[in-house]
């Protein structure tokens, strides 16, 4: 395999999902770190698809839990019936947060859990009487979700440009809070962080306290930014703003939580406790769609005292077969040490990729936690200029690295001085040091090729 993706044939197969002119690859199959492809090659999965694997594929405890869920019961409908499966789920995930989350609501995908959060914000004041609360703000260059409220809140431009005629005026945008690119040279981190926070202060007084219900944001940046980590104290003085306001804070995990980053939730770096977190993807790691939302308890409180039920039900939510996926992942997770696992393999990536791209002229910043981590790529590091919205670097690098027998996951930001071409590095917990070598020596040696193919 030694082709090199020109910028025609990345937009051939498709800059988001599926092509509709090229075939994706045929998968056969899938252990541990691997993927199998239809012709025997195998690949490395450096990133768990959208960074999704978290036990390894095919892990045969998993599928014992999952087949052995199948035989005793898989469906039941919530407003009648729970299962022991789903509640020993929640419970397993609430125990070590008593005090800071109240109740777990299960549903399938990452965008159905950001859709029952917007919900959830809106129902929350409403049966308090402040049915005024309606507005939303997240950030610029965020991405929330396929459907229309997590559209809404996405910042990722081309992502919503589509649907930008039905998003309702309701959803609000501040800057992102990137230091690498929006700190201004000679401001310190704390003065950057004062600055996020006024501008978010001033949005909420421009829109009306009394009309904004919820601010969203990653905790750590995905897809559209590339493992970006929030600048020390951010969290904390969003979080005073929000209450100062009686605004809610909804924090999506679906991407960097889970574990992905050494912790069950990845705001427990941040020293705060959100008041709403969304999770999913590596929860149950691959094996049965799983995703949560995580409240405090002022939500069961106010609803208690109300409608006494979450206005917000799925078919298929707490699905047995997903919770059983979900709790068999969470018991080998806690079981065999994975997140100190993925602690110390982070640290040793980190490492590795620093050293094996200090010299590269392209790679403007690496950052991340955990097994978490993005490449940012730009055309002078002086500059921090990106490398142009029409050569598409971050995905003819994410092909060449594929050719090196590595999956790693590729994305773009809007280009106008923001964060450009990326990729990202999303290893299962359980990777191993050898794996990492593997993993960094094809990135090198794929950001190299399309390097000197280009420049
Ligand atoms: N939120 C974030 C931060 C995500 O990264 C994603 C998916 O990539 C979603 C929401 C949507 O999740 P899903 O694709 O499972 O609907």
């Amino acid at each position: 395999m030694d082709k090199i993706w020109s910028s025609d044939d990345i937009l051939e197969s498709g800059l988001l999902h599926r092509s509709l002119k090229v075939a994706p690859y045929m998968a056969k199959n899938a252990s541990g770190s691997y993927i199998y492809l239809q012709d025997g090659t195998e690949i490395l999965d450096g990133c768990g698809g959208a960074a999704v694997i978290s036990v390894g594929h095919s892990n045969p405890e998993v599928i014992e839990a999952v087949t052995e869920q199948l035989k005793t019961i898989t469906y039941v409908h919530t407003a009648e019936y729970t299962t022991a499966v789903s509640e020993e789920l929640a419970n397993l995930l609430l125990e070590s947060y008593k005090g800071k989350v109240a109740k777990v609501y299960f549903v399938n995908s990452g965008s159905e859990a950001n859709e029952a959060a917007i919900k959830m914000s809106l129902q929350y004041f409403y049966e308090q009487g402040k049915t005024e609360k309606t507005h939303f703000i997240s950030r610029k260059q965020s991405y929330h979700g396929n459907c229309l409220g997590g559209m809404s809140l996405s910042g990722h431009v081309v992502r919503r440009e589509p649907f930008e005629g039905i998003i309702s005026s309701n959803f609000h945008q501040v800057s992102p809070a990137n230091e690498y690119r929006f700190k201004n040279s000679g401001e310190s981190t704390a003065d950057y962080v004062k600055r996020l926070a006024s501008e978010l202060e001033e949005e909420i007084l421009k829109i009306g306290p009394e009309k904004v219900a919820c601010f969203f944001a990653e905790t750590i940046v995905g897809a559209t930014t590339a493992c970006l980590p929030a600048p020390e104290g951010y969290f904390k003085a969003i979080q005073a703003v929000c209450q100062k306001y009686d605004v809610l804070l909804a924090l999506d995990e679906i991407m960097c939580g889970s574990g992905r980053t050494g912790t069950f939730f990845a705001w427990e770096a941040e020293g705060i406790v959100p008041d709403i977190t969304t999770a999913g993807k590596a929860l149950s790691g691959g094996y049965s769609p799983l995703s949560a939302v995580f409240l405090a308890q002022k939500f069961v409180d106010v609803l208690g005292a109300g409608s006494n039920s979450f206005n917000c039900g799925h078919t298929y939510q707490s699905f047995a077969l997903s919770s059983a996926a979900g709790l068999s992942v969470q018991k080998i997770i806690r079981r065999d040490g994975f997140l100190q696992n993925v602690v110390e393999m982070g640290k040793y990536l980190e490492y590795s990729l620093k050293q094996a791209l200090s010299s590269s002229k392209v790679v403007g910043n690496i950052r991340g936690r955990g097994l978490f981590w993005g490449i940012e790529f730009v055309s002078s590091r002086a500059t921090k200029h990106p490398i142009g919205a029409t050569i598409h670097f971050g995905y003819m690098v994410q092909r060449a690295i594929f050719e090196e027998g590595v999956a790693v996951y590729p994305g773009f930001g809007t280009v106008d001085g923001h964060s450009g071409d990326h990729i990202l590095i999303a290893p299962p917990f359980n990777v191993t040091k050898q794996q990492i070598d593997r993993i960094v020596a094809a990135t090198s040696k794929g950001i190299s090729k399309i390097e000197s193919s280009l420049f």
